[in-house]
């Protein structure tokens, strides 16, 4: 392998969503092959018949489209090592297993599920550090092996685990790594319905797909002595390993479900930016070693690098995830954000309103640095999307003075004359019908908000002026001079 280009790999099981982890593991592979002028492989690891869901495999490849993880090499996008999913690929395994059967590695097993229970229960008695395989069927005599394969017993293969100096393999991350071969069961290859089990599919394709480095989460370290158990039976290269940190709750615990999202299509659904997305789980066991935190997805393949991975467990922080997301935001130009304000729109009570471009332009660009997610432009900034409909009461208490509704009305007057409608203008107005009132300009701005946002916060006033325009902050004035009262 000296000298090859790497090759990587994200090989998920399809479950019918992208784990965080499997999004972690994909942006880990796809950013070293990217860093390396490598390839990045997509293989659909789908032999496990009993959690086969319908259309998960599509939806996986959608979502890593989506994301903009588009550029592997895998279904749909075939290169010379296909089929890329494992389901189409059974002949290969049943090669490989007679193959290891041949030279004594492998072998068949007829126990029956019975014989394989009280086994176990008898070791459990026994208090056996660990329950294995006892190996019965690997000491018939060929007679009796051959006569219940030709009769067409059920069978499955195992891998023959022979006793012997412990397994020692390198990881980029955790360096050397050892295991005792004792601990190791005899792990079956070929299931009885003919299907290859995770370890021989795994190992073969790796082989044969040429893949250089294997960079998977931590959970499957237990697994790797396994595998290298396997290359060795069939006298084969080692690939590098990098086994990822564990992703955590915030309590340390194994991220899971049941405290939160762990779909990816989740985040995308509450509004979570893809680019804040990838973002945020870059840094889950990974770091530049920068005093930053934010990155786009071609600073993190320049910068990516898998020595920097780190070792220690990486907790889930959602609160860093939306201060990404703001971040992100920030970070669009105004004509990105009108497209994910407009595919919104029809989702909200607006979606039968006519907001035209520039308008909506005008409404993002006073908004871009107070939203969280795109969509909050709707919420926070209602105002811009139907007049107010009440006046906070509060603000109303502390604002609308005596004096308010006759100087909104002067400045109304004042603003009826403005020609050119910019936000120096409208100051320029303000400005002079408080001084020519001999009162302060707050006097009129706070008031002002109120009567055309109805609430205290949001963007400068005369930005909201401005987008709204003269004759409907005129109209919004007259409607709250009438409604609001002093008391
Ligand atoms: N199919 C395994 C998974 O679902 C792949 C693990 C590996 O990368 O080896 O994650």
């Amino acid at each position: 392998m000296i000298n090859q280009k790497p090759r990587v790999r994200f090989a998920p099981s399809p479950t019918g969503y992208l784990h965080i982890g499997g999004l972690r593991t994909a942006l880990y592979n796809y950013l070293f092959a990217k860093n390396t002028g490598g390839q990045f492989v997509l293989r659909i690891e789908d032999t496990d018949r009993n959690r086969f869901v319908e259309g998960a495999t599509e939806q996986l490849i959608d979502v890593l489209k989506f994301i903009g993880l588009e550029d592997f090499e895998g279904p749909g996008n075939e290169g010379d090592f296909g089929p890329y999913i494992q389901s189409e690929r059974l002949e290969i395994y049943h090669d490989h297993a007679n193959q290891l059967i041949e030279n004594g590695h492998a072998y068949r097993c007829f126990c029956s599920q019975e014989r394989l229970l009280n086994l176990r229960e008898e070791q459990q008695k026994q208090k056996l550090p660990q329950v294995k395989y006892d190996k019965h069927c690997l000491y018939l005599s060929d007679e009796v092996k051959k006569q219940k394969f030709e009769s067409g017993e059920s069978f499955v293969v195992r891998l023959n685990i022979r006793p012997g100096i412990k397994v020692i393999f390198n990881d980029i991350v955790r360096d050397r790594v050892e295991f005792d071969r004792d601990t190791i069961d005899d792990q079956v290859l070929i299931k009885s319905d003919g299907f290859p089990t995770y370890h021989l599919a795994n190992v073969v394709d790796d082989h044969l797909m040429k893949i250089t480095h294997v960079i998977r989460g931590e959970e499957w370290l237990t697994s790797t002595p396994k595998h290298v158990i396997l290359y060795e039976a069939f006298g084969w290269e080692l690939p590098k390993f990098a086994h990822l940190p564990l992703l955590l709750n915030p309590d340390k615990s194994k991220l899971s479900k049941r405290q939160g999202d762990v779909a990816v299509e989740d985040y995308l659904a509450k509004g979570y930016l893809k680019e804040a997305l990838i973002n945020f789980v870059a840094l889950l066991g990974w770091s530049a070693g920068e005093q930053k935190d934010f990155y786009t997805l071609n600073e993190l393949i320049q910068k990516f690098t898998l020595e920097r991975v780190h070792k220690a467990g990486a907790v889930f922080n959602v609160e860093k995830l939306s201060w990404l997301n703001a971040e992100h935001i920030r970070a669009k130009s105004i004509d990105e954000l009108l497209n994910y304000v407009k595919q919104e729109l029809p989702n909200t009570k607006y979606k039968n309103g006519n907001y035209p471009d520039a308008y909506l332009k005008s409404a993002i660009e006073s908004m871009k640095e107070r939203l969280n997610f795109v969509t909050d432009i709707f919420e926070k900034s209602f105002y811009y999307f139907e007049p107010p409909t009440s006046y906070d009461e509060a603000i109303v208490a502390k604002r609308w003075k005596e004096r308010s509704a006759e100087l909104l009305l002067k400045l109304a007057e004042a603003f009826e004359m403005i020609d050119e409608p910019t936000k120096e203008n409208f100051e320029f107005a303000l400005h002079t019908v408080a001084e020519k009132n001999e009162v302060g300009n707050g006097q009129l701005i706070h008031p002002l908000r109120l009567a055309i946002s109805g609430i205290g916060v949001g963007p400068g006033v005369y930005d909201i002026v401005l987008t709204i325009g003269k004759d409907e902050t005129i109209r919004r004035i007259k409607s709250a001079v009438e409604t609001i009262k002093f008391e």
